[in-house]
Parts: structure tokens; C-alpha cells; sequence
């Protein structure tokens, strides 16, 4: 999509703090932290949200399961991590490319991310 922040990080057409990249997925850190740890992995394939997972791309999100559980090991989040990804208006999703928060670095405590 040309006008998807996400697929221009993936495409390297918007500088991004890149983490990882292969064929199918990018993980970068989210420009606006809410944990002393927090990135975004996303399947470079525009998918728009959650709600848009199907059988023809679900592998890409598992590839994305793959490289967060890599991540983790590599950045020793060994304290535990969450995932979130938000889906529409009610979750306050604001880029419209699925991408799954990773956050660590500090006791998550139980709010949620969008508090
Ligand atoms: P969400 O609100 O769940 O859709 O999350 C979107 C996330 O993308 C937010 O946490 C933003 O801080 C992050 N974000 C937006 N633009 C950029 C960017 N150019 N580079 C890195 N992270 C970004």
C-alpha cells in the first residue's frame, strides 16, 4: 500500500531503528516507547489488522511468532515480555498494518497497553 507507514519502513523508504529484517518480516523500535523495551514486528505483506488474518497469510504471522520468540532470546528478555497487537477503533489501532507490540524491560503489571 503507498500510503502505509509500515510497508514504507519495510520497503526502507522511511528510516526506521531496525531490529530485524528476512523476506517475510521486519521488527523495528516503536518510535514512541511505553516500555523500556518496546518493538514492532510485522510481516512485510500489507495485512491491515488482525481481523484481516486469513488461511493465505496466516503463515506470516506465525514467521512473525518465530522471529519475536528469536528476538526474545537475542535482546535476553528472559524477565517475560508481552505481545499486543490492537485491531480497529475500539483498540485505538492507529497504523492500519498489522504489527504486534513487544514489550519488556520493567514489571508490565496488569494494565493494558492503551490505559
Ligand atoms: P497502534 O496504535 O497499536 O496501531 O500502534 C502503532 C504504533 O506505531 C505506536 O506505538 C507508534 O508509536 C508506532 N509508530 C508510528 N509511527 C512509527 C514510526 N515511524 N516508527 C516506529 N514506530 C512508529
Amino acid at each position: 500500500m503507498s500510503d502505509c507507514i509500515f510497508c514504507k519502513i519495510a520497503a526502507g523508504e522511511i528510516p526506521s531503528n531496525k531490529l530485524y529484517e528476512d523476506e517475510f518480516v521486519v521488527a523495528f523500535h516503536d518510535i514512541s516507547p511505553q516500555a523500556p523495551v518496546h518493538f514492532l514486528v510485522i510481516p512485510r505483506e500489507h495485512i491491515p489488522g488482525a481481523a484481516a488474518v486469513t488461511p493465505d497469510n496466516s503463515r506470516l504471522i506465525a514467521r512473525c511468532f518465530e522471529v519475536i520468540a528469536m528476538l526474545a532470546q537475542r535482546e535476553n528478555l528472559a524477565g517475560g515480555f508481552r505481545v499486543i497487537t490492537n485491531n480497529g477503533q475500539d483498540a485505538c489501532q492507529s497504523v492500519h498494518h498489522l504489527h504486534f507490540h513487544v514489550l519488556a524491560g520493567k514489571n508490565l503489571g496488569e494494565r493494558l497497553i492503551r490505559d
